[in-house]
């Protein structure tokens, strides 16, 4: 989870956090190249699914 703090969150690439923008809802980073793309909008629904999978049930 970490790695969250520095990388973009979509893609993985680590990015600088003082240049790069967050995505609002998770304030979480998000690179150039992924900011309003459909892969963000994907990576925003998976981390939403796997919060409430984690909290709900904690199965796999
Ligand atoms: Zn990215």
């Amino acid at each position: 989870m970490a790695d969250f703090a520095n990388h973009c969150f979509v893609c993985g690439k680590e990015v600088d956090v003082q240049t790069t923008e967050k995505n609002a809802q998770f304030n979480l980073p998000v690179c150039t190249e992924c900011k309003g793309t459909d892969k963000e909008k994907k990576a925003v629904e998976d981390l939403l699914e796997g919060m409430a999978e984690g909290f709900v049930c904690g199965c796999i």
